[in-house]
């Protein structure tokens, strides 16, 4: 095991050291860029040079950059004052090779570029939005769109200076990752020349144009501001108020001050995200501009944001990863280094409610079949973006969050100093952070990390009694119940964990080297049950005997956050084929008075989960009369109006309870009550309303409701609002509707995620009805190249095998998109989703008998006793 393991790793760094073609060499070496642009939001196209200043340092006939999607005017290389003629030719994954008439080249070059393109309206390099009819110009280059921009060496070890400077029409502001160096203005023109940068990736550079107006950030000790579209200035509050505090804590923790010159953070239309940028953070506006009232979960949404992307002023910006496949590192720690501070410095956003999230997401792919190690070998003509997903963030977190306790937070502290110090302005690979880690605490970090980062999947652990004082733990890889590989995987495991004796809890910390093993806990008589995750450190399935459970929800032992997590193990051995669903179903009607929305949550995910799997084989009403003896009660103790303040469980118990309530004609009309009393009343409408929203829409869609939504999303000028009444409008089941709806989506000036969120609202209805599916399926068959010109691809294509409902559309798919027409990520997403729909067939054959005797005897019980 150890042996085939190695060689794994062999194999891996042997690849990485063969050239890859696609991928530039450093035989011609930047050391600085000067860019300039014509920059006019009006228009849809723009113009620019740029001058680059290379070191060719041993004889070359031809030398390559990066550069596609705009045309060359002009371009010549300079050497001193002597001029060599050069041709150029633009290759496939978006190369740029410079051949010059006479070869060779050595020494300094000067390599001069013109050039003109045209602005995206999706997001993806110089881009533009527009709000309340005026036009915005801004830009997102991770990972590979600065090539799509200007000529440049887009590749993130290519790090150095550059100097940017932009022309546009003189009313409008502009601003870059650095301070103004001097403006001039030219009749209706201005030109804006920035400060140099600090040594960057092409990644990282940024630049914006329009009517954008700003405020200052308080409390920081470098200029800052909040740059908004037109009229938005007073709804900006929350980031602008936290982000003094964030950045302290940051700098305290890397005792170092925040590293460049300035910090804007600016919030824009149709992004998705948020991008680091040095000094010019780009948010999606919902991040930056708040509604009237924000809920709780917005709010730390929105700390755990501007915390990340702050941190990667240091991990990321000030050191850079040397390649795309560590980008787990970069955003892993990112997430780490949030969650860490979010939990000191803000408790009150329940901070590990999100940790709870990311450990979800992470697992979504890490418990099939066809997940991969965190660290992906990337190679040139693969697209980075693939690679950014809950493996990348989640899992990455997790695991250094693990590793963090187990070397103490002192110790990983002094480490992040250290190579700080020594790699700033640099760029590394994980190895130098880890080995860094192993050489201050004296542990094998390593071995730990590699065990999480090179090995797929989850580890599955499980807690045995063994005697009064020892407890046996066994590990494997966890694996579906349709997955019939065999591994051998074996991870080397620190455990944070606490026994209870039937009097008091003990927390431990023990190290699991092998496949199984015993520990005794001398001192400690008559174990009554053991849990594997205090605090939710370690990243893994725990999973304890049938009988643990019901003693330890009961008890105050275990935090909230625990139970839901130890909870959520009975679901994961269901979906593994080891645990009876009706045991779960069971559990659920014995705790069905419980008022702890952790509990609750928990059984409301795994209620949805068997009644999605299980429905149409059982007699739907007898478990309505299940629903209303276990399901109602947990809705009504989680309550059916949302507050503010609450919890995301009781947010998340509620949406998925409605969702099992669905046909229940009493929770139609209380929820219709809500959803237009929301409707009337609130003066914006997010997120938190979406439970109600559906059944309105779906029950009573009408024209004039249609009429009413419309009008209301037409004058939204909240992001969060406008991206649910997007997906409300999807959710209208009248079939002219639906036709007209989707229509829409195609319309001038949507945002390209409201498009896709009006699909996704069509798509989220097959849940009750799958009649829809015979609407959308062929209009997507009919519009998918016009989609695919408003929306980005990448999120498109990751996000279409989510349409294949069950096998029967898989035809339809491969007919849509053949084998050799898919991208690499939309074939990941869809294997994924084979194997969910793999999962669900071999559970019905597996369970579907016991759980539609289970109800029916469930109905019979209830009767009688009643
Ligand atoms: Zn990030």
């Amino acid at each position: 095991m150890r042996f085939l393991f190695t060689f794994f790793l062999l194999f891996q760094s042997l690849i990485s050291q063969q050239v890859d073609p696609h991928r530039l060499n450093h035989n011609a070496e930047p050391i600085f860029q000067t860019i300039h642009l014509n920059l006019n939001p009006d228009k849809n196209d723009y113009s620019g040079s740029t001058i680059i200043s290379l070191k060719i340092k041993e004889e070359l006939s031809s030398f390559r950059l990066h550069g596609s999607d705009f045309n060359i005017t002009e371009i010549e290389l300079r050497q001193g004052s002597e001029l060599i003629s050069v041709g150029y030719e633009f290759l496939d994954y978006g190369l740029l090779k410079i051949k010059p008439i006479q070869a060779p080249l050595i020494g300094d070059y000067k390599l001069y570029v013109t050039f003109n393109g045209t602005v995206s309206k999706k997001g993806e390099g110089i881009s533009k939005f527009v709000k309340d009819s005026l036009n915005y110009i801004y830009t997102q280059f991770q990972a590979i769109k600065a090539r799509k921009s200007f000529p440049c060496f887009d590749e993130p070890n290519f790090k150095f200076p550059y100097q940017i400077s932009i022309t546009s029409p003189k009313e409008y502001l502009v601003v870059s990752n650095t301070p103004i160096e001097t403006e001039t203005v030219n009749g209706s023109e201005k030109t804006v020349l920035f400060k140099n940068t600090k040594p960057l990736p092409s990644y990282l550079l940024a630049f914006a144009v329009g009517p954008y107006e700003t405020t200052q950030i308080p409390g920081l000790k470098i200029p800052g501001r909040i740059i908004l579209p037109k009229g938005n200035l007073d709804k900006s509050r929350i980031a602008k108020n936290m982000t003094a505090k964030l950045l302290t804590a940051l700098e305290n923790y890397f005792g170092m001050p925040y590293p460049y010159e300035k910090l804007d953070f600016i919030g824009v239309s149709g992004h998705g995200g948020a991008m680091e940028n040095p000094g010019l953070v780009v948010y999606m506006e919902g991040l930056l501009i708040d509604a009237e009232e924000v809920p709780l979960t917005q709010k730390r949404d929105i700390a755990y944001f501007v915390a990340h992307e702050l941190a990667h002023m240091w991990f990321g910006d000030l050191v850079t990863l040397e390649w795309w496949d560590d980008t787990w590192l970069n955003e892993g720690f990112a997430d780490w280094i949030s969650m860490e501070i979010l939990i000191q410095q803000f408790p009150e956003l329940k901070p590990r409610e999100q940790l709870l999230k990311n450990f979800n997401w992470a697992l979504w792919g890490d418990v099939k079949a066809t997940t991969e190690p965190i660290h992906r070998i990337v190679q040139g003509d693969d697209n980075p973006e693939d690679v950014f997903d809950g493996l990348t963030y989640a899992k990455s977190q997790i695991v250094l969050r693990m590793i963090e306790s187990w070397i103490g937070r002192d110790t990983f502290k002094k480490a992040l100093n250290n190579y700080f110090k020594k790699y700033k302005w640099k760029n590394t690979t994980a190895d130098d952070l880890i080995i860094t880690l192993q050489k201050v605490s004296g542990k094998n970090v390593k071995q730990v990390m590699n065990d999480f980062v090179f090995q797929a999947g989850i580890p599955l652990l499980k807690a045995n009694l063994k005697d009064a004082n020892t407890i046996q733990l066994t590990q494997q890889r966890y694996k579906g119940v349709e997955n019939g590989n065999e591994y051998n995987t074996l991870w080397h495991i620190p455990l944070s964990i606490k026994i209870y004796d039937g009097n008091t809890v003990h927390k431990k910390k023990i190290f699991l080297n092998q496949h199984s093993e015993e520990f005794s806990f001398p001192g400690i008589d008559n174990i009554e049950w053991v849990y594997l995750k205090e605090d939710l450190l370690g990243y893994f399935i725990a999973v304890v005997p049938i009988r643990f459970y019901t003693n330890m929800t009961g008890q105050p032992y275990l935090t909230k956050y625990e139970k839901n997590d130890l909870l959520s193990g009975l679901g994961y051995s269901h979906l593994a084929g080891i645990l009876n669903p009706t045991d779960i179903l069971d559990m659920a009607y014995k705790l069905r008075q419980s008022s702890d929305p952790s509990i609750i949550e928990t059984f409301a995910t795994r209620i949805y989960t068997i009644w999605n799997i299980y429905k149409e084989g059982f007699n739907a009403e007898d478990f309505s009369i299940f629903a209303n003896k276990t399901v109602l009660p947990l809705l009504e103790s989680v309550g059916y109006g949302f507050s503010l303040v609450e919890s995301n469980s009781k947010t998340n118990a509620r949406d998925l309870l409605f969702d099992v309530l669905g046909q229940n004609p009493d929770v139609i009309k209380r929820s219709n009550k809500f959803a237009n009393k929301y409707l009337k009343n609130e003066n914006t409408l997010n997120s938190k309303h979406r439970p109600y929203l559906p059944r309105l829409f779906y029950s009573e869609g009408t024209l004039e409701l249609h009429e009413e939504i419309m009008s209301r999303l037409k004058n939204s000028n909240i992001a969060d609002e406008r991206w649910l009444l997007s997906q409300t409008i999807g959710w209208f089941k009248n079939d002219i509707l639906v036709k007209k709806n989707l229509e829409y989506s195609l319309s001038a000036d949507l945002e390209p995620f409201q498009r896709l969120f009006i699909a996704m609202g069509v798509q989220s209805m097959y849940k009750w009805d799958i009649e829809n599916k015979q609407t959308l399926i062929p209009w997507l068959k009919q519009n998918y190249v016009t989609l695919k010109e408003k929306v980005s691809e990448d999120i498109l294509n990751n996000w279409l095998p989510f349409f294949v409902w069950d096998y029967d559309d898989l035809s339809l798919f491969n007919d849509l998109f053949p084998k050799d027409k898919r991208s690499r990520s939309m074939q990941k997403s869809l294997e994924k989703r084979i194997e969910t729909l793999k999962k669900n067939k071999k559970l019905r054959e597996l369970y579907g008998k016991d759980v539609k005797e289970y109800l029916s005897g469930f109905g019979k019980s209830v009767e009688a006793t009643q």
